[in-house]
């Protein structure tokens, strides 16, 4: 293989446009030396998955999957069937959420396998998995996706659970906690380990950006970012490990401005403001908004950002059977189209929806896909439904939504009113999970730091270009942050 070793940088929430500038800002050289010379690289436009967000993305980066198959279809989701640890149906929310899942953040990095690695059903290969069935070898630093690695170096749980109790990232600042993860790679590469593929992965810049706005991503990548890189090379030049290294830099999602006020944010939960609860009650039905409640109740609410997912049971069965479509699920859905259009049953949602996705499970089946639902009770395909906005407010929606379709999908979809800044989370000034441009966009991008020979590198990056390019054309669609791991493989069967 030309490319000696690959390494990985991989910066949550990095937006694609922050990462056009940071290659040509001079206060930036680690990371230009890092992607080597500008006729060398490869950049990319990836497109994020749909729900926009962390787990759900990060998990395709690191599987090469669509998030039907490696089952993972939000930070927040519904087992109503109790399939992924048989022991009943289960709320999942890795990011804590409303109802302080703390059980399900600290699992993350639990054993070798971790939460996502259980998770992910059988025939889904991890990157590093892949790696090890060539014979090389995989490490990664912090990254929530370790399965199959033969390095996992985690973060210290204590750590977490700080975050948990505080509410805070971990009890410290975002930033110093990546400077701490960029020095266990260092101590790891200074103790003689030579990984064939070393991921690092960044949390900051998203924590940043959310409390922030993304405007500020640029100053972060300056001020935080850039150190840790400049550490990194002059140990990768120390160690003589720069020439020959292939350097991917990856992002999961971006993000959009949003107002950070109790009126923008949409939430669940007891203490908070009750907003989508109210629409439950006022239809007689128990959702499940209290912390550690069982999901023994009528409806389930995930957040994700710009999307929700409402999960409903047909009263006084169990929830693997199906809802029933008119008095569950259409009620429920035109519920929500009555608060968004009039204030009915909850004045705080009036203005803040832009669509409604339902699928009608007691006709089609647990394949039934998810079509827009308009006020009057109407479906309409995806695609003709987001016809009009394509390009503009959304970008492949139809498309990627049919990606993150499985059986576990929900019932129905809530689309938060972007225009007007409105999501499902906690009041912050930066948001993703949605299907707009500004969130839907993400960062791809494989360069070489030095060559010795120009002519083997090149031939790596055609290589990568092509097989991405292939597979895109092969399903229809644009370039994916699952794209990352068919490039790293790529590059390492060149
Ligand atoms: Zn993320």
């Amino acid at each position: 293989m030309p490319a000696k070793r690959i390494l990985i940088l991989d910066i949550d929430g990095l937006r694609r446009d922050v990462f056009a500038q940071s290659l040509d800002d001079p206060a930036q050289p680690a990371l230009q030396t890092l992607m080597g010379d500008a006729s060398r690289r490869l950049v990319l436009d990836p497109l994020s998955t749909a729900p926009s967000i962390t787990f759900c993305a990060q998990s395709s980066m690191f599987t090469g999957r669509h998030p039907a198959d490696h089952g993972v279809i939000g930070n927040q989701f519904f087992d109503r069937f109790g399939r992924y640890e048989n022991r009943g149906p289960k709320f999942y929310a890795f990011d804590v959420g409303d109802l302080l899942a703390v059980e399900d953040a600290l699992r993350i990095y639990q054993d070798s396998d971790g939460l996502l690695g259980r998770i992910y059903p059988a025939g889904v290969t991890t990157l590093h998995e892949h790696v090890r069935a060539r014979g090389k070898r995989s490490a990664t630093v912090h990254h929530m996706v370790g399965r199959g690695a033969d390095v996992w170096i985690k973060p210290d749980l204590i750590q977490i659970a700080r975050a948990v109790k505080g509410g805070g990232l971990f009890g410290l600042e975002p930033s110093a906690f990546d400077s701490e993860m960029t020095d266990k790679a260092i101590a790891l590469l200074r103790s003689g380990d030579r990984p064939d593929v070393l991921t690092l992965y960044f949390l900051g810049l998203d924590q940043h950006s959310h409390h922030n706005g993304p405007g500020e991503q640029l100053a972060y990548m300056r001020q935080h970012v850039g150190p840790p890189l400049a550490r990194l090379v002059a140990t990768l030049e120390l160690l003589n490990l720069l020439e020959d290294t292939l350097v991917v830099v990856a992002s999961d999602h971006g993000q959009y401005a949003t107002p950070s006020d109790t009126r923008h944010s949409l939430r669940l939960s007891f203490p908070f403001d009750r907003e989508l609860a109210h629409v439950f009650d006022s239809l007689g039905l128990d959702v499940h908004d209290y912390p550690g409640e069982s999901p023994d109740c009528d409806a389930v609410v995930a957040s994700n950002g710009a999307l929700a997912y409402v999960y409903l049971r047909r009263p006084g069965h169990p929830w693997a059977t199906p809802p029933r479509f008119e008095t569950d699920v259409r009620r429920v859905a035109k519920a929500f189209w009555d608060a968004h259009l009039t204030g009915a049953h909850s004045d705080e949602l009036r203005g803040t929806l832009s669509g409604i996705l339902a699928r009608d499970v007691e006709r089609e089946g647990w394949a039934a896909p998810h079509q827009s639902i308009d006020s009057a009770g109407r479906l309409h395909v995806l695609e003709d439904a987001f016809a009009t906005q394509e390009g503009h407010t959304v970008v492949q929606a139809a498309r990627r939504l049919r990606a993150s379709q499985s059986d576990l999908s929900p019932d129905l979809v809530l689309l938060s009113n972007y225009t007007e800044g409105f999501y499902f989370s906690p009041p912050l000034l930066g948001m993703h999970g949605g299907l707009h441009p500004d969130d839907s966009g993400a960062t791809l991008a494989f360069g070489f730091a030095k060559v010795g020979d120009p002519a083997p590198a090149a031939a790596v990056l055609h290589a990568v270009e092509h097989a991405i390019m292939a597979r895109s054309r092969a399903e229809d669609r644009a370039v994916s942050v699952a794209d990352l791991t068919t490039g790293v493989l790529a590059a390492l069967d060149a």
